[in-house]
């Protein structure tokens, strides 16, 4: 591998830079776009050279399920973005969350999460790690007595995303952490909704950071991925030999597509984000909007903590249409320009109804717990211009109050 002219410490380059060039492995073609190897395994010269690697006395690559070029460049210009000491690449981010969790966590331990979670990691702290002998207590994120009170002898790692989905609620990272290092414990953040641009959970205090890779980091809608990040030992001792050994490796394919992600991801997000801002002011003051929630509004419950930990509201706008489902159905389905999907961080704009998608399994009361009413929407803010996309909304209320004058 030569790397020609790259020779400056990637960590003295500014953020943008970092994303285009850091981690950058060339071979001897001395490609300018990074190079997706498609390979199982590495050949060696001698078999004293396979010896050699496989006891660790000499770099490089023995099998992909371990590590491959391609990934490696991904992981390192993730974990420079990230001020991480490691990154390690999953196939999605639910292989990331679940290794970050299950590699920290034996039979005996405890484990307190934010109740406001993602489905399917909602599914892994109360179904999956109790299998296992972890006990698991869910706490309302927001509240840090909760946190505190949920504390015992056995807690060994605790477990947020922020914001929240859908709701958008912001919990405070830098105060969780404090709560769970006073308790011997770890800190776990799935940065998912706040995306690696807006805001830096290991700056702020956490242990361990996840992505769903999936969301802006492709950002595109193609491919499925995920990352774990935290200081190399954190990685070393916990993660490391959990993915060589278990398998849920991120794909040199899958890698090569989120690497090349990288290279606009300030872009999209700063982008996105300034349209979500205007978007959230339009809806909130729609007369068929009966509530809008959106971090980077002075009208969000948490605005304070928001502010301090996030550099932007976010690409995200949560908000409820006056009426119900059948209302908040009618919204959506007469949207031209906004597709209609659970997925989001895509560069088309995307909408959701949480209560009958992807909230739809919990019960009435746990989803009156979390605020998700029938009226609601969640929208995923993609990079159509934003004049398009408030005409697209403004039709799709409006065609409300006509429905509503018609049956007057
Ligand atoms: C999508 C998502 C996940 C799961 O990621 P996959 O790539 O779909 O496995 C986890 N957490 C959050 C907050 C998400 O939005």
């Amino acid at each position: 591998m030569s790397s020609p002219r790259n020779t400056r410490d990637p960590r003295t380059l500014r953020p943008a830079t970092r994303l285009v060039h850091g981690g950058t492995l060339r071979s001897q073609f001395a490609e300018t776009s990074e190079a997706l190897f498609l390979t199982q395994g590495y050949l060696y010269d001698k078999s004293a050279d396979a010896e050699a690697r496989f006891k660790g006395e000499e770099p490089g690559f023995i099998y992909s399920r371990f590590a491959n070029p391609t990934v490696n460049m991904f992981e390192q210009r993730m974990a420079l973005m990230e001020g991480a000491g490691a990154a390690r690449a999953t196939a999605s981010g639910m292989a990331a969350v679940t290794a970050a969790l299950m590699g920290q966590l034996k039979a005996g331990d405890h484990i307190v999460a934010a109740r406001a979670l993602f489905g399917s990691c909602l599914y892994v702290v109360e179904e999956l790690l109790p299998r296992f002998g972890v006990a698991a207590t869910l706490v309302e994120g927001t509240d840090l007595n909760a946190w505190r009170a949920a504390i015992r002898p056995q807690t060994k790692t605790g477990f947020l995303e922020s914001p929240t989905n859908p709701t958008l609620e912001v919990v405070d990272i830098a105060a969780v952490a404090e709560v769970l290092h006073k308790a011997g414990a770890t800190l776990v953040v799935d940065n998912a909704f706040a995306s690696p641009m807006l805001q830096h959970p290991l700056a702020l205090g956490a242990d361990c950071v996840v992505y769903s890779a999936t969301k802006h980091i492709d950002g595109q809608g193609r491919t499925l991925g995920g990352v774990i990040l935290g200081s190399e030992q954190f990685i070393a001792d916990n993660i490391h030999n959990l993915l060589r050994q278990t398998g849920p490796c991120l794909s040199p394919f899958n890698a090569w597509v989120m690497l090349k992600s990288l290279e606009t991801l300030p872009l999209r997000v700063a982008q996105q984000d300034r349209s979500a801002a205007r978007i959230a002011d339009f809806l909130a003051d729609h007369p068929n909007v009966a509530r809008t929630i959106y971090p980077g509004r002075a009208d969000h419950p948490q605005r304070a903590i928001a502010a301090k930990q996030m550099s932007g509201g976010g690409t995200l706008v949560a908000f409820e249409v006056k009426g119900g489902k059948r209302e908040a159905f009618a919204v959506a389905d007469a949207l031209s320009i906004v597709g209609i999907s659970n997925n989001l961080g895509d560069a088309k704009s995307l909408i959701t109804h949480p209560e009958t998608t992807t909230h739809q399994r919990l019960k009435p009361e746990q989803r009156a717990a979390l605020g998700i009413g029938s009226g609601m929407l969640r929208l995923s803010v993609g990079l159509e211009d934003v004049d398009d996309l408030i005409e697209d909304l403004d039709q799709a209320l409006n065609a409300l109050s006509a429905k509503r004058s018609a049956a007057e």
